[in-house]
């Protein structure tokens, strides 16, 4: 019997096209929001529509402004 983590499907978009510059693995989204991201959307009064990624292999974190 197959085990299906839809959880897992849904919650770990890839992002087509970007890849970590570390080890070439796949960005997911992170469900946790950085501090860097936080700040741009202050810096930039709310404007800026950063998004928080995270590499599935290394667990580097990224900011895609
Ligand atoms: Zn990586």
């Amino acid at each position: 019997m197959a085990l299906i983590d839809l959880d897992k499907i849904i919650v770990k978009r890839t992002i087509l096209g970007i890849r970590c510059t570390v080890c070439g693995g796949n960005l997911v989204v992170s469900p946790k929001k950085s501090v860097t991201s936080h700040l741009a959307r202050i810096l930039s009064l709310g404007t800026a529509r950063a998004e928080d990624y995270e590499c599935e292999t290394c667990k580097k974190r990224y900011v895609l402004l």
